[in-house]
């Protein structure tokens, strides 16, 4: 993994609708960081590498069957025009990572935007119609990754979605660091719940704890509603032994266990087989 002083990303995105993937990132927090230059975004728009004189960048499969595929020569040739520039400005461009977004790839998880918002450049090539040519993709691709299993019609939702999870990890980028460190997914445990003003809503009153003041008390609530709510609603990320450490731990795992022992029956009251 590559490392830079100030932990700044730089994102190179090779596609065929470079504005989709600009515009789309322009608002709201990754459009802030960018204009701040803690990341950076570089569209590299694969047309213009074609050497067709009708600016063609697709053909037909060998073997036939439905669709057309993007050629392997403007997706390297833009590939390459890449890496000479990530050189040029002190990186190391053979040594970045290439993300090929991919149904066929691993899934992305939060585990994997952390790895990636270690790193000073990365490459996302973005597919379309049927995908790329598999030889290009077998000279420069490191990595080949999912968002989900399901088919978009183009990689740039993907890379927009990767380049999203991985900017907000990035130092900085969110105004209050730790609002990253202690969200879903850390420790394998969802958020807990959380209210803001006012008090009572719809006859729905905010929980006493997190009025009182007492900030142990708020700690030991929000991380025993974590692991209800991961119980509840993603069991499989739950590892009991995480919270066999320690004797507070023990304590709040017997309780969250015994509290969805009771949500489980009252479900199946609710709604019996
Ligand atoms: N024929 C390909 C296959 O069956 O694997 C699917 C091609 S898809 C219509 C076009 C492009 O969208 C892909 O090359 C890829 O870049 C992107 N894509 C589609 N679904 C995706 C997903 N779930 N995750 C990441 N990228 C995806």
């Amino acid at each position: 993994m590559s490392s830079c002083a100030d932990s700044h990303v730089n994102f190179h995105v090779l596609t065929l609708f470079p504005e989709m993937v600009s515009q789309g990132l322009s608002a709201s927090v990754t459009g802030r960081a960018f204009e701040k230059g803690i990341i950076s975004l570089e569209t590299i728009n694969i047309r213009d590498y074609t050497l067709s004189k009708h600016k063609k960048v697709d053909d037909y499969p060998y073997g036939g069957g439905a669709g057309m595929l993007m050629q392997a020569q403007p997706v390297y040739d833009a590939f390459r025009a890449t890496v000479d520039r990530i050189n040029e400005s002190g990186g190391d461009g053979e040594k970045a990572k290439v993300i090929y977004v991919t149904p066929q790839g691993r899934c992305f998880r939060q585990d994997m935007a952390k790895e990636f918002a270690g790193e000073r450049d990365l490459i996302f090539l973005c597919g379309h119609y049927e995908g790329i040519d598999e030889r290009v993709l077998e000279e420069v691709v490191t990595d080949y990754v999912s968002i989900g299993d399901y088919v978009l019609t183009g990689g740039e939702l993907p890379a927009m979605v990767m380049i999203d999870a991985i900017s907000r990890l990035v130092p900085k980028v969110l105004s209050n660091e730790a609002s990253a460190e202690f969200e879903t997914f850390h420790d394998n445990l969802l958020e807990y719940p959380q209210y803001s003003r006012p008090a009572v809503w719809h006859e729905r009153e905010v929980p006493e704890v997190l009025r009182s003041g007492d900030h142990e008390k708020v700690r030991l609530w929000r991380r025993k509603q974590a692991m209800l709510r991961t119980l509840q609603r993603r069991p499989d990320m739950f590892r009991e032994e995480d919270f066999m450490g320690s004797k507070p731990d023990r304590r709040l795992l017997a309780e969250v266990q015994e509290e969805f022992r009771a949500w489980r029956a009252s479900m199946e009251e609710e709604s019996p087989l």
